[in-house]
């Protein structure tokens, strides 16, 4: 591999499905950077607020809520195919984030501008914290877009919702794959259609179609598209 920046992002953005968070973690060890994934930040605001009662259309109370919770990112604890532990207030919370109800909601708090400007300065902070593979809905456009590099991952509802499908049935459950597929087509509805920095790729955010691809061909090409992209900000000098 070409030499690569002591400092760098990469902005992996893409609707939910679409392997972001299996291709980002895979990408960040192969660069020996640090992987985070946004969306547990929104995920854990979200399984808050449903404890609380706070209703999913209250932007005030949702903006303040974001602003107060101590969510920690972790290095996973335990074996049990988590990419990190993620805690409220201390308490694991990895598995409960993932829960269907916090599906359902989540889309909805993070459309509120409030709560997602609570949430930008630590995205901020960890995006420019060494060599980072940062992924969500916004990195490349609204949280980091001066990042090094900047991938869209695109993939079609249809194969979005198989996956997640099989991912369930793998972890032992019975789901539902018109539900499965409903539910994604009303979060990237919503994600799409926000005015706060909707889904959408940066104006200079490579496009990566993964239908029809494995696992392994996606970072192949997404490693190649950053050791080209790094090695050029390494020939140039330029800060990182
Ligand atoms: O990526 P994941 O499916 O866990 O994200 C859950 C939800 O969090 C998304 O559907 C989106 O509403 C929100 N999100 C966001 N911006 C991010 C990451 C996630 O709005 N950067």
């Amino acid at each position: 591999m070409t030499e690569i920046p002591g400092r760098f992002t990469i902005a992996i953005d893409g609707p939910a499905g679409a392997g972001k968070s299996t291709v980002g973690e895979r990408l960040a060890k192969r660069l020996h950077a640090v992987y985070f994934d946004t969306g547990v930040l929104y995920r854990a605001v979200t399984l808050a607020a449903l404890r609380r009662n706070i209703p999913p259309d209250d932007a005030d109370a949702l903006a303040e809520l974001a602003g107060k919770l101590v969510v920690a990112v972790k290095r996973p604890s335990c074996d049990d195919g988590r990419q990190s532990d993620v805690l409220i207030d201390g308490e694991d919370v990895t598995w409960e984030i993932r829960s269907a109800s916090v599906d359902h909601n989540v889309s909805e708090v993070s459309a509120h501008p409030g709560v997602r400007a609570a949430l930008l300065d630590a995205q901020r902070r960890i995006g420019r914290s060494g060599r980072v593979v940062m992924v969500g809905r916004d990195i490349g456009t609204a949280v980091l877009p001066d990042a090094e590099v900047k991938i869209y991952l695109l993939a079609s509802l249809q194969e979005r919702a198989r996956r997640r499908y099989e991912q369930l049935r793998f972890a032992g459950s019975t789901p539902d794959f018109d539900d499965i597929l409903e539910e994604m087509r009303r979060r990237d509805t919503i994600d799409s259609e926000r005015a706060a920095s909707p889904l959408r790729p940066a104006a200079d955010a490579v496009l990566v179609d993964t239908d029809g691809c494995s696992i392994d061909d996606v970072v192949d090409r997404i490693a190649a598209i950053a050791e080209v992209r790094l090695g050029d900000v390494v020939e140039a000098g330029q800060p990182t």
